[in-house]
C-alpha cells in the first residue's frame, strides 16, 4: 500500500529535471554527488556544465584535478570534486573504464557512501538498495512514527530496514527517487502539504499531531568561527596567489596570501577594503580583504605571481570569487 501510493504520487508530481530518466550510471553519479550538499536549482547548471565538460568517466579521469575544481568552483564542498576525479581514475584502473554494476564495487569508489551507492545501484542497475537521505529520514519518521534521534546510526538502520521492506524489485530506482522527491516537495521540513497528502489517513505524525516534532534531531554543535585576512598585493597588474594545502577546507584552491587570527579585529595598522562572510556546515568564515599597492611583489616559495587578468584561470573558494567579482565588475 505504502509503495503503490508513493509511486502513484511520484508519477503525478515528479519534477522534470535534467538527470531524471537518465540511466547512464556516470551521469546519475554526477547528479547525486552534486545534489548531496546543493539545492536542485543551483545544481542544475553545474550538472549541465560538468557533464558537457566531462561527458564520461574517461574524460573526467583524463582531466587535471585543477580543471575539475575550476568547473566545480562556487559549488562548495570541494572534496566532492576531488573525490570524483580520484574515483574516475579508480574506474579506469580497476574496472577498465566501465562503471561498476555491483553495489559493493560502487560503494568502494572514493567519496561514495551508502546513500550514493544505493541511488546509483537502484536507478542505473535496478538493484533493490534503499537510498536513505535526509528527505527519506523525515518522511519515514513521520509516516511510520519513528521517534528516535535520526542522528543516531541505529535510527538510520531502522529506517533503512523499513525502506527495505517496501522497495519493489521491479522499480527500486523509482521508489528511491519517489521517496526523495516526496520529501523534497511535499512532506517538507516546514509547512508540509498534509491536507492534500495521499498518506494523510495513515501518517503517524499527522494522526498524533507531531508533524513539527518529527523527525527527532539532537541539537547541533555550534559552528566554529574563523577570521581570515586576505592580502591582495598589486604591482604592475600582477598579484600573489597561494594554494591551500593540508587537511582543511578548500584544499587545493587558490587564494591571496592569508593570515588567520583568533578574533575579528583587523590586522594591526591595516584597514580592510571589504569584509565578507561565508557560512559552511561546521564553520563560519569572516574574511577581510586588504588591497595593497606595492613597489615589488615578494612571493614565498609556495606562492606564485600571476597577472590580475589570469586569476580567473585558478580555482578559488567562493568568497574569493565574490570579492573579485565585486572588485572588478563595479
Ligand atoms: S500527512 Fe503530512 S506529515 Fe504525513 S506524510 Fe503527508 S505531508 Fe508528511
Amino acid at each position: 500500500m505504502f509503495t503503490d501510493t508513493l509511486l502513484t504520487w511520484y508519477e503525478e508530481h515528479r519534477r522534470s529535471l535534467p538527470w531524471r530518466g537518465e540511466n547512464d550510471p556516470y551521469k546519475i553519479w554526477v547528479s547525486e554527488i552534486i545534489l548531496q550538499q546543493t539545492r536542485v536549482q543551483q545544481g542544475w547548471d553545474y550538472y549541465l556544465c560538468f557533464t558537457a565538460q566531462f561527458p564520461d568517466v574517461a574524460s573526467l579521469a583524463e582531466a587535471s584535478e585543477e580543471q575539475v575544481l575550476r568547473v566545480w568552483q562556487g559549488l562548495g564542498y570541494y572534496s566532492r570534486a576531488r573525490n570524483m576525479h580520484f574515483a574516475a581514475c579508480q574506474i579506469m584502473n580497476e574496472h577498465e573504464g566501465v562503471f561498476p554494476n555491483h553495489y559493493e564495487d560502487i560503494r568502494r569508489l572514493k567519496g561514495v557512501g551508502d546513500y550514493t551507492a544505493a541511488a546509483i545501484a537502484s536507478i542505473a542497475f535496478g538493484l533493490p538498495y534503499p537510498a536513505v537521505d535526509g528527505n527519506v529520514l523525515r518522511i519515514i519518521s513521520r509516516i511510520f512514527g519513528v521517534t528516535d534521534d535520526i542522528a543516531q546510526l541505529s535510527t538510520r538502520k531502522k529506517i533503512t530496514r523499513i525502506c527495505q521492506e517496501y522497495i519493489p524489485d521491479n522499480a527500486p530506482g523509482d521508489f528511491n527517487q519517489a521517496c526523495m522527491e516526496f520529501g523534497a516537495v511535499w512532506c517538507t521540513p516546514k509547512n508540509p502539504h498534509c491536507p492534500d497528502c495521499p498518506f494523510v489517513k495513515t501518517c503517524y505524525a499527522f494522526k498524533h499531531n507531531s508533524v513539527n516534532d518529527l523527525p527527532v534531531k539532537r541539537d547541533k554543535i555550534a559552528p566554529k568561527e574563523r577570521y581570515f585576512h586576505y592580502l591582495f598585493y598589486i604591482n604592475n597588474n600582477s598579484t600573489i596567489l597561494e594554494k591551500r594545502t593540508g587537511n582543511d577546507i578548500w584544499r587545493n584552491l587558490y587564494q591571496f596570501p592569508l593570515q588567520e587570527t583568533n578574533d575579528n579585529l583587523p590586522l594591526k595598522g591595516k584597514k580592510p577594503t571589504r569584509e565578507l562572510k561565508e557560512i559552511l556546515t561546521h564553520q563560519i568564515i569572516h574574511a577581510k580583504f586588504y588591497v595593497q599597492k606595492v613597489k615589488e611583489l615578494s612571493p614565498r616559495k609556495d606562492q606564485i605571481v600571476v597577472g590580475v587578468d589570469q586569476m580567473v584561470d585558478y580555482p578559488m573558494p567562493k568568497i574569493m570569487v565574490q570579492f573579485l567579482k565585486e572588485a572588478f565588475d563595479s
